[in-house]
């Protein structure tokens, strides 16, 4: 249904080419995991996914649909960044419901699905707090929820984790595999973190350069690197 398909996609920055004709292909429900260095062009892709980057070549095809030159919002795709950006002034209701209520949705049906995504993500008990009443951990629950509650067929997250201590970490993971199980979505995940990758991934595409060094299981990945960058960025010690 939502395969994504990334067809020979460049992007540059001025003089700097970050992606050049990239190609992947992720298939419908697939959990991957895009692994690499600082610097490599990972949220370039993400965002490029999204329509937030603008590529000189090549399509971006979600579901056979062309979407190269959609509107984000007309994409069908849900993104949680790092750093959690919730709305200061509103509770969490409202920053769950905000985009629902811009789009104007009927107000049972968007009733409907904060409560849901509130409850799949444990934060019902929050929903009349302001951010600056919450935790870092209970404010990218909320981040999360905001791309839960899109309803969309393909979620994108850049290092949806990194600003959190070890713990949290571990905890958001298993959230959002358990999410991934039950909203059966095309997922691409965003990490340098190699234990987070393995822990999360169906596949694993490991970038260095804004190339793809290799593509393949956590276990193929980890038992039969490609070449040496990749033996040495994932057997490299967390
Ligand atoms: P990653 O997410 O893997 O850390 P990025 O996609 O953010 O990598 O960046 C890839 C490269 O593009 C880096 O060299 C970065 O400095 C550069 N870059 C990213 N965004 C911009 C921008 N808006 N303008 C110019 N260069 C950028
Ligand atoms: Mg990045």
């Amino acid at each position: 249904m939502a395969d994504l398909e990334i067809r020979g996609v460049s992007v540059a920055y001025g003089a700097l080419t970050v992606l050049e004709e990239l190609n992947l292909t992720v298939p419908d429900e697939e959990f991957l995991v895009l692994l690499g260095p600082s610097g490599c062009g990972k949220s370039t892709l993400l965002n490029a996914i999204a329509g937030l980057q603008d590529i000189s070549t090549g399509q971006v095809v979600i579901g056979g649909k062309n979407v190269t030159w959609a509107e984000p919002s007309a994409r069908g795709i849900a993104m949680v960044f790092q750093s959690y950006a919730l709305y200061p002034r509103m509770s969490v209701y409202r920053n769950l419901a905000y985009s629902l209520q811009v789009a104007r949705l009927p107000r049972a049906e968007i009733e409907d699905r904060v409560h849901r995504a509130a409850e799949m993500l444990q934060i019902t008990e929050l929903l009349e707090r302001k951010p600056a009443m919450l935790s870092g951990g209970q404010r990218q629950r909320v981040a999360i929820g905001r791309a839960l509650v899109r309803d969309a067929s393909v979620f994108l997250f850049d290092e949806p984790l990194s600003n959190l201590d070890a713990q949290l970490r571990v905890e958001l993971r298993v959230e959002i595999k358990r999410l991934h199980r039950e909203l059966k979505r095309t997922m691409i995940y965003v990490t340098h973190d190699q234990v987070e990758a393995m822990t999360l991934a169906d596949k694993i595409a490991v970038l260095k350069g804004g190339e793809i060094q290799q593509l393949g299981t956590p276990d193929a990945i980890y038992d039969t690197p490609a070449n040496l960058f990749v033996a040495g960025f994932v057997g490299a010690p967390a």
